[in-house]
């Protein structure tokens, strides 16, 4: 069967939102007049969205439920969704509906202008904390600074992709990944769309710190080498401040100076050195784990139950 629009929704967790996401998706791609399909992709949820799920796709053949084996990962959940749609535009879209599913026909008009990558930009956030609003504009901002490609700067998942973008989507394998930045990569003609990001509809986040400490390593890992060039920059200034310092060191010392005698400039020094070598030794670590986790070349999640493909 092939349906004009694929819509995913990666969830963990999320039974409180479900019938909310359905109604309002529902709404909008039934008043769209267009065929439709909603992959809710279960990324090893424990709360009872699971049986939510496949109790929708039983009333409901546009649901196309994908239940994974245990938690994946965000990422890995949207992937598997970009395997199981089968339209000719994909969606993807929060589950929690902070991405209101209102905005999907302005995406598809852009769609429908020829852009083949139509992202959504979040021109405000509401009801985030904080810490949640900082942290995530220093990422994106960091990211865009770092990476060699240019990943639009507040854009989430939150987008439509023409199909041919995610067949060439679908052929990158890598483990450690980063959706949005992997559909900047790919090029082709991107458009963003502003909107508001509203508040969590129920339930909290599933993204905490150390998750999106995560992403942002897979983020600056998968696009840039800077942190590992970071060390030939550091080794560089550092030989070159030692090659002027020894000379004047000597200089002072037959001049009859005392400074530099003892042993805590002797110790200042070895252990910053010591320190700076170390982190290097775990970025280069960073890279390394990552090149073990691609050669092991496991699967990159597991379906317990779902469709055919
Ligand atoms: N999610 C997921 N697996 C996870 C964590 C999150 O599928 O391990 C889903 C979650 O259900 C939601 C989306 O990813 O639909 C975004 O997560 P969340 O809203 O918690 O992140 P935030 O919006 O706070 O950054
Ligand atoms: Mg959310």
């Amino acid at each position: 069967m092939t349906v004009t629009f694929s819509i995913i929704a990666p969830i963990f967790n999320e039974l409180d939102n479900l019938p909310e996401l359905y109604r309002r998706v529902q709404e909008v791609m039934t008043a769209s007049g267009e065929t439709w399909e909603l992959v809710m992709v279960d990324d090893g949820s424990n709360d009872g969205s699971t049986e939510c799920i496949l109790e929708m796709a039983k009333d409901d053949s546009h649901v196309r439920p994908v239940i994974f084996a245990r938690n994946f990962g965000h990422q890995l959940a949207v992937t598997a969704g970009w395997d199981y749609a089968r339209g000719n535009a994909i969606i993807t879209i929060d589950a929690d509906l902070q991405d209101p599913p209102e905005v999907i026909p302005d995406l598809i008009a852009k769609w429908r202008e020829g852009y083949e990558v139509v992202y959504a930009v979040r021109a405000e956030r509401e009801g985030e904390t904080w810490f949640k609003k900082t942290t995530a504009a220093l990422f994106y901002r960091i990211v865009h600074r770092i990476t060699d490609i240019k990943i639009p700067v507040d854009t989430g998942d939150f987008r439509l992709m023409d199909r041919k973008v995610v067949d060439v989507l679908k052929t990158m394998h890598e483990r450690h990944r980063f959706p949005r930045g992997m559909s900047a990569w790919v090029g082709f003609k991107q458009i963003g769309v502003p909107y508001k990001r509203a508040a969590r509809y129920a339930g909290v986040t599933k993204y905490p710190f150390s998750k999106m400490l995560k992403l942002a390593l897979n983020a600056i890992t998968g696009y840039s080498y800077f942190p590992l060039q970071l060390a030939t920059y550091f080794g560089f200034t550092a030989a070159g401040l030692s090659i002027v310092a020894i000379p004047v060191v000597i200089i002072m010392r037959l001049a009859g100076h005392g400074a530099f005698l003892g042993q805590a400039t002797t110790l200042i020094a070895v252990l910053f050195l010591g320190g700076v070598q170390l982190i290097f030794l775990g970025v280069l670590g960073e890279y390394l784990g990552r090149i073990y986790d691609e050669v092991k070349g496991r699967p990159l999640y597991i379906v317990r139950q779902g469709p055919e493909k």
